[in-house]
């Protein structure tokens, strides 16, 4: 809803002030002072009381907004999952990543050389692709979710054979239950002497977490990153539990995504932005919180220009005015107008709201003077 001071409205209709007040308090407001906010539609109605029309904008049409979900997804094509790795320290969620990326049909065109750009799609043999995330800050974690967004589809929790359950394996079981995705266990460094990876999975079990072994339905696979023992399981049962979950996204219309990061490289202004609806394109419209894009180039993990950016694939995205935060919803426009007023409009809701702030403190202040 959009908002004016009693002040500024008095302003606009052209009456002083102090007549302006009288005439609100005849007209039956309690407690009205200058600094009083009104919403717009209440101000409307005063308006009309001085013989104007007014039409009450009420920003509907300046912001961007998701498209609805639609209520039957079955016809929309597959997109790959987005699966997050989380577990404690040391317990090698960085080498099982680096093993699967180098493992990725993509990686061995491209010779390998992938570059950090927080998210990488794996294409498995079989053709199909997993986009996995490396953990991305909390912050930015805890701002999307706050936002009802799951950017994740499935979390692989990593536990140490050689040393089981640690506080941070406790702490990542906690964020899996709170995004309410489900969870793959992965038992890493099968391959050292002293694994156990049944004590792994007791001690799982009496922390509530229902793996299959004990009747549940939380997938158990051990691997090492080491040797590439057991990952083709690993890989499969992803498959199968997004399978499950029937993922699927539209490829066209307005395209909708996250800022997982951004940072400024040699390059320019760069944010790499998971896509979880439609297809971005170089020469596309996005905004993001107060910033917008014309989208210069796209490039995937290793570096390579892409022409397109289909849902359930992460790629570093070139063109910004300004970075965007990490944890910001994408939204494209279709127009750079669009892109723009949103973002203009969406710094005016901000100004306003800490204007209200501002003098809600204000008058405050001043009754507790008087
Ligand atoms: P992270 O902190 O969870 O990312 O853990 P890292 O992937 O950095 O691994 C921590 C240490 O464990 C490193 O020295 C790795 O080489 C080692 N490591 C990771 N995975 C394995 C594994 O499967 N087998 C063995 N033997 N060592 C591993
Ligand atoms: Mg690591």
């Amino acid at each position: 809803p959009e908002y004016i001071s009693v002040a500024n409205l008095g302003l606009a209709l052209g009456v002083k002030q102090h007549v302006f007040l009288a005439q609100l308090a005849e007209l039956g407001f309690e407690d009205i002072s200058k600094e009083s906010i009104l919403q717009g539609e209440t101000a409307a109605l005063v308006a009309q009381e001085y013989g104007f029309e007014p039409t009450v904008d009420v920003g509907e049409e300046k912001d961007l907004k998701p498209r609805p979900t639609p209520e039957d997804t079955s016809a929309l094509p597959q997109r790959p999952p987005v699966v997050t790795i989380m577990g404690h320290v040391d317990h090698g969620k960085t080498t099982l990543l680096d093993y699967l990326r180098k493992s990725s049909v993509a990686a061995g065109e491209h010779g390998g050389i992938t570059q950090h750009i927080g998210a990488f799609s794996v294409r498995m043999s079989s053709g199909r692709d997993i986009t996995f995330l490396d953990t991305p800050g909390h912050a930015a974690f805890l701002k999307m979710r706050q936002r009802g967004a799951n950017v994740t589809d499935i979390v692989i929790l990593v536990v140490a054979a050689d040393d089981s359950v640690k506080p941070q394996t406790l702490e990542a079981l906690k964020h899996a239950r709170a995004a309410k995705v489900p969870m793959i266990v992965a038992i890493t460094k099968v391959d050292k002497s002293d694994a156990n990876v049944d004590r792994v999975k007791s001690d799982l079990a009496a922390q509530g977490v229902e793996i299959e072994d004990y009747g549940g339905d939380v997938q158990v696979v051990s691997v090492s990153g080491k040797t590439g023992a057991g990952m083709d399981d690993l890989e499969e049962t992803i498959l199968l539990q997004s399978d499950m979950m029937d993922i699927r996204a539209e490829t066209d219309g307005m395209a909708e995504g996250w800022v997982l990061e951004s940072s400024i490289k040699p390059i320019g202004r760069v944010a790499t932005v998971l896509v979880k609806r439609g297809t971005l394109r170089p020469g596309d419209f996005i905004a993001a919180g107060m910033v917008y894009c014309k989208i210069r180039s796209l490039r995937n993990e290793a570096g390579v220009e892409v022409d397109e950016a289909p849902p359930g694939t992460a790629v570093e995205i070139l063109g910004w005015k300004d970075p965007p935060d990490a944890g910001d919803m994408v939204l494209q426009a279709p127009s750079k107008d669009k892109a723009e007023g949103a973002t203009r409009y969406r710094q005016e809701l901000k100004d306003r709201e800490e204007d209200v702030a501002t003098m809600a403190v204000q008058g405050e202040e001043r009754r507790e003077r008087e």
